[in-house]
């Protein structure tokens, strides 16, 4: 789950770590109440999505009189943001962060994450702050440094005095630098998170040390030990769709193809989304309906995945080991006669009471098309797709 700068700026503020003085703004009346909080500018406005790249898309703007911060603030509060990160019709803008603009000499990178391979918590430090990571990795490996962290010792002061004289900061700047590193471990480590970017980190010609921007994501599996980030969730920042799915704890992510796949395992997913390709199709979504499939999730998820107007057929891939097929086939009897469904539907059902599944699917009288095997049912879904 991701947070917004905002909230992420407030965590770090809880740690004791020196962010901009800011204000969040709702609504365009109070803008002048945040102005005079934040005293003369010059002030940065920037407009609070679940997205980077805002700054390239005018998301972020430097303002130096009055006027320029209320026509800033009424041109993005309510608007919809499109950065090179999100989907083509961009996210909504509900809130801003009104922030003191800050002298800045240099900008830095600094992120932790969760690296698989090592299984440790690793710190990414890069002396080319301000632009997309990855792009520097690609065009400037060197440029990108990396300490593993022990989960025993935690983070130890030498790998932050590395990354700190990688970095070429120098004198109070090393120890300010490793002090921010250890807190940044905690808060990751506290707060269960996967990922915690400040990109920029800035150097200011004063010579202090600040984040300029924040973005945490929170492990899902952690939420339910991490109510007061829960609580932070911003459903109007996902997919509609998306929401909906959360909302009824199906796994479900919007694609850019036309068949619409309900599976159940994620693996499963996966290896259902390979098959549609490698027949020539392409999957409208990722969905795993989750091993403890009822007839109701099933047709929510039918209803989620119907709702995607791209849809030109269904594919349903269910192997019952923990759920049975019967009730699967109820639940799918139940999402075709309440939803309507005007696409055609094929499905594959496997496992715990399979027979009676099939069974229940031809007696129901509807256009369901069986297939026999996994290969056959992506063959014949991406036929109908393309029919
Ligand atoms: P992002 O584009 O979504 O990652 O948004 P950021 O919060 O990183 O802002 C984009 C860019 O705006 C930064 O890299 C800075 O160059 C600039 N910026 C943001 N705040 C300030 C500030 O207080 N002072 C100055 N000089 N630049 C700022
Ligand atoms: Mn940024």
């Amino acid at each position: 789950m991701n947070l917004h700068e905002y909230q992420a700026k407030a965590v770090l503020r809880e740690y004791g770590v020196a962010v901009p003085r800011g204000v969040v703004l709702e609504e365009w009346a109070s803008v002048h109440e945040a102005m005079a909080e934040l005293g003369s500018g010059p002030w940065v406005v920037k407009a609070q999505v679940h997205a980077g790249g805002r700054g390239k898309a005018g998301g972020v703007r430097l303002c130096t009189s009055a006027a320029e911060l209320e026509a800033a603030a009424s041109a993005l509060l309510g608007s919809r943001l499109v950065t090179q990160q999100n989907a083509p019709h961009g996210q909504p803008v509900h809130r801003l962060l009104i922030e003191e603009q800050l002298p800045v000499q240099r900008e830095l990178y600094l992120s932790l994450t969760v690296d698989r391979a090592a299984e440790r918590i690793v710190l990414v430090a890069s002396s080319a702050g301000g632009m997309e990571i990855e792009a520097v990795a690609a065009s400037n490996p060197e440029l990108v440094l990396r300490e593993a962290v022990h989960p025993v010792t935690g983070l130890m002061d030498y790998q932050g005095r590395n990354l700190a004289f990688a970095l070429r900061l120098a004198g109070g700047q090393v120890a300010s630098f490793v002090q921010l590193a250890k807190t940044l471990y905690r808060i990751f480590v506290d707060k269960d998170l996967s990922l915690l970017e400040i990109n920029p980190l800035v150097l200011t010609r004063d010579g202090r040390l600040l984040p300029l921007d924040c973005k945490m994501a929170v492990d899902d599996n952690a939420l339910w030990r991490q109510k007061g980030l829960a609580a932070c969730l911003d459903l109007s920042q996902l997919d509609p769709k998306e929401a909906e799915a959360h909302a009824h704890h199906v796994n479900y992510i919007a694609l850019d193809g036309n068949i619409g796949c309900m599976v159940n395992g994620a693996g499963l997913a996966m290896a259902t989304m390979d098959l549609i390709q490698r027949c020539g199709g392409r999957p409208a979504n990722f969905l795993d309906v989750g091993g403890g499939a009822t007839a109701e999730s099933v047709a929510q998820a039918f209803r989620i995945i119907l709702a995607d107007p791209n849809v030109r057929a269904v594919l349903i891939n269910i192997f019952g080991g923990i759920v049975r097929c019967d009730l699967i086939a109820e639940g799918i009897i139940q999402a075709v006669r309440t939803v309507g469904v005007s696409v055609p539907v094929v499905v594959r059902l496997e496992g715990t009471n399979a027979e009676a599944g099939r069974r229940l699917l031809a007696e129901s009288g509807l256009a369901i098309i069986p297939a026999s095997d996994l290969t056959e049912a992506a063959q014949r879904a991406v036929a109908e797709a393309t029919r």
